[in-house]
């Protein structure tokens, strides 16, 4: 029985049983694996660390893009920085109030095999006439960036190899200067129990450059250990008043239907763990 075990952590790992290999290759970024398990269908990897199944992306890819999609209430333009699989793309394309997507993925065999092997996540939308697909370091986009944008989604693996350079002050700093007035930064941000430093490290990193600067989270089965937390910071103080019977009239307008999100889930996802509020006091 081929088995696949997770490395993203010293001292834990977890093991998927590997039904069927659709590709492995070391790219010129990582080494990409999809590959099929009998609970979470196809699952893809990097470099040793589980990026997204079938089974729970939705969860993920929900809550990353309609959470600060329906606060903002009228975003026309959106980055997604990495989100090769497609999964960020596709629920921001949900959205027929936005007028134009670019996505700044690094590595072109991600989005190659995951369109292959993953075909479910981005559903098409990568043929949607308001997506322009930027091959490039996210880093090195934002930092001699053209134009500006609503919304920023930093879809990215962990901090380590090519995901490293999405976690550091220069690219928080040069993502303000890509947002419009008013406009949000979100980035997947670790699950919190495994990766506490990660929390504390971001909010350092993004309170000098946004007047807001907070978290959000869901459980995601896939990323083990409990509660993701999603980074949040813009210079709008007044955006995280909205109420949940504003995100339910805006999700209604959108006409959008989901499997978690939902307006009182997302009102919710803003209640944070008491132990990642104590870590923000102590180390911030
Ligand atoms: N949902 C996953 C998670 O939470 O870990 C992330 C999914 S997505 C597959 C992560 C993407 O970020 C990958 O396609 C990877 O190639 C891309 N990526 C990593 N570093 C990057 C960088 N510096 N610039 C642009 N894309 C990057």
């Amino acid at each position: 029985m081929k088995t696949y075990n997770e490395t993203l952590y010293d001292a834990y790992s977890q093991e998927f049983v590997v039904d069927k290999v659709y590709f492995e290759q070391k790219t010129d970024h990582q080494h990409l694996i999809i590959f099929d398990n009998a609970k979470f269908g196809r699952v893809m990897a990097l470099d040793g660390v589980i990026q997204t199944t079938e089974a729970d992306e939705f969860i993920y890819h929900e809550m990353l893009t309609h959470v600060p999609i329906l606060t903002h209430g009228h975003v026309k333009r959106v980055l997604i920085i990495g989100g090769g699989d497609g999964g960020i793309l596709r629920e921001v394309c949900k959205h027929d109030g936005i007028e134009h997507i670019t996505q700044v993925e690094i590595d072109q065999q991600v989005i190659a095999m995951c369109k292959a092997y993953l075909p479910k996540h981005s559903a098409g939308a990568y043929d949607d006439p308001r997506v322009s697909i930027v091959i490039d370091d996210g880093a090195h986009f934002v930092r001699q960036h053209q134009h500006t944008y609503d919304l920023i989604i930093s879809d990215s693996t962990d901090p380590i190899g090519p995901g490293d350079a999405l976690f550091t002050s220069d690219f928080y700093a040069d993502c303000k200067s890509c947002l419009s007035e008013g406009g949000i930064l979100v980035a997947q941000n670790g699950v919190a129990y495994m990766q506490l430093d990660e929390v504390t490290t971001t909010a350092k990193r993004l309170q000098p450059y946004f007047a807001e600067q907070t978290f959000y989270c869901a459980a995601i089965p896939t990323y083990v250990g409990g509660v993701m937390t999603f980074a949040w910071a813009s210079d709008n103080k007044k955006l995280l008043d909205v109420s949940v019977e504003q995100i339910q009239q805006r999700l209604q307008l959108a006409n959008i239907q989901c499997r978690y999100y939902n307006a009182a889930i997302h009102k919710a996802s803003f209640a944070l763990p008491q132990y990642i509020i104590n870590a923000l006091i102590e180390d911030c």
